[in-house]
């Protein structure tokens, strides 16, 4: 996408505004399968939770994905997408028992990451094959808020446990047929990866009956020049050839499963935001926006910097702008960051907009969701639409106070 594209998008559309462009998810899911062509079953499950628009979910039906789930309702929108049961697959953490059987009353595939659910469900529906998230206890990634492999994590049950694990499924006679990792959302290094690998190569050998093995995820993408990102080719290469191996001393075939969010729409997604206001103050320049951390929470919860770019203005002369939001308190995209000369009126460009960013905005300020537009064979269709007060109110009840 070009930025002169963005730009007449919002004025099409308004600001602020949510563009994803569909080509550039397409030669991520391409570039992921290729890596590991040389594995006779793969799947990718795309994780939901990254962008959940419906419309995003029927473009990774359309190039053979399945989707990865955590909530009932991110299974109920899977479905209402058009994917097959089978397709999906359903992750959850702490949630009520009803609600895994709820899934499972739909044919998603379950995960299950907790002892005493894992002996529930076994002794209730033994019938019912299940998947066992593994936390293989690996340390992976640079934020604690989203690494969730270490000892004291709530994710997972912990390969110490597989005893345990072996006990139950032989008490209740359940079916196992998937071993599962997610190291967290963060992974640095191919070498740590590999070695979880090994971890859940080692648990898989406790069951006959597996039809696939699911890495999770946690590939990093960059988000400003000069950060690392996952080799995805080298990890393809070194990883096939263990699963491969794998594969024939176990004796069985065995698909490959990934579940990526980030990695699949992070860097499609482009936030457009107005600048209200260009305030100077002692000691730095403010760029205002028409919008805030209810729209995008990133930078103010995990410190992620967006690239951001001035489009109204491309070949202007660059300047140090603090860029913050509407909201009243704290509310920072970046600091001191060197932009194209900003006017008000400018449209800013926020980059890696794609993952986590939509599907975390609030209502908070009481200001509306912005319009969502898909960037789909060189034009912008609008795939969800901008809020109104009507959405606002529509759950509310107002009661009569004398
Ligand atoms: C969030 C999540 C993912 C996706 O992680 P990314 O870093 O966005 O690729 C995959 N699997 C599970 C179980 C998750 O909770």
């Amino acid at each position: 996408m070009q930025p002169k594209d963005l730009l007449s998008l919002s004025e099409q559309f308004g600001s602020p505004l949510y563009v994803y462009d569909a080509q550039k998810i397409e030669s991520q899911y391409t570039r992921l399968t290729s890596a590991f062509s040389k594995v006779n079953s793969l799947r990718i499950n795309y994780a939901v939770k990254a962008l959940s628009n419906i419309s995003i979910l029927r473009l990774f039906k359309n190039i053979g994905a399945g989707l990865d789930t955590v909530s009932i309702q991110e299974v109920q929108l899977g479905l209402h997408a058009g994917f097959e049961a089978e397709k999906i697959i359903y992750t959850p953490n702490g949630v009520s028992f009803e609600e895994i059987e709820e899934a499972a009353q739909l044919g998603v595939q379950i995960n299950i990451d907790n002892l005493s659910v894992l002996e529930h469900f076994g002794t209730k529906h033994p019938k019912v094959p299940v998947c066992i998230r593994i936390n293989p206890h690996v340390m992976a990634g640079g934020n604690s808020n989203i690494s969730v492999g270490h000892i004291d994590s709530k994710f997972g049950i912990s390969i110490h446990q597989m005893p345990h694990i072996l006990r139950i499924v032989e008490n209740t006679g359940m079916h196992i047929n998937g071993i599962h990792m997610h190291t967290g959302s963060d992974i640095l290094d191919i070498e740590v990866f590999l070695y979880a690998a090994e971890i859940l190569f080692d648990a898989a050998k406790n069951f006959r009956e597996l039809d696939f093995l699911d890495f999770g995820s946690g590939f990093k993408v960059p988000y400003k020049k000069g950060d690392i990102q996952t080799d995805i080719e080298e990890l393809g290469k070194k990883l096939s050839k263990r699963f491969n191996a794998f594969e024939k001393e176990y004796g069985r075939a065995l698909t490959l499963a990934f579940e990526p969010g980030k990695f699949l729409v992070s860097e499609a997604g482009f936030f457009l935001a107005k600048v209200n206001v260009v305030k100077q103050t002692t000691s730095t320049v403010f760029a205002g926006i028409d919008s805030g951390f209810n729209h995008l929470i990133r930078p103010m919860l995990y410190g992620s910097q967006h690239h951001i770019e001035n489009i109204s203005n491309l070949k202007g002369k660059e300047r140090f702008y603090t860029v913050v939001g509407y909201i009243c308190e704290t509310d920072t995209f970046a600091n001191n960051r060197r932009i194209h000369e900003i006017n008000e009126g400018d449209i800013l460009c926020f980059h890696n907009a794609g993952a986590y960013c939509f599907s975390m905005s609030s209502n908070y300020n009481s200001r509306f969701k912005p319009a969502e537009v898909l960037w789909y064979k060189g034009k912008g269709i609008l795939i969800r639409e901008r809020e109104t007060l009507e959405d606002l109110l529509k759950n509310q009840v107002a009661i009569d106070i004398e």
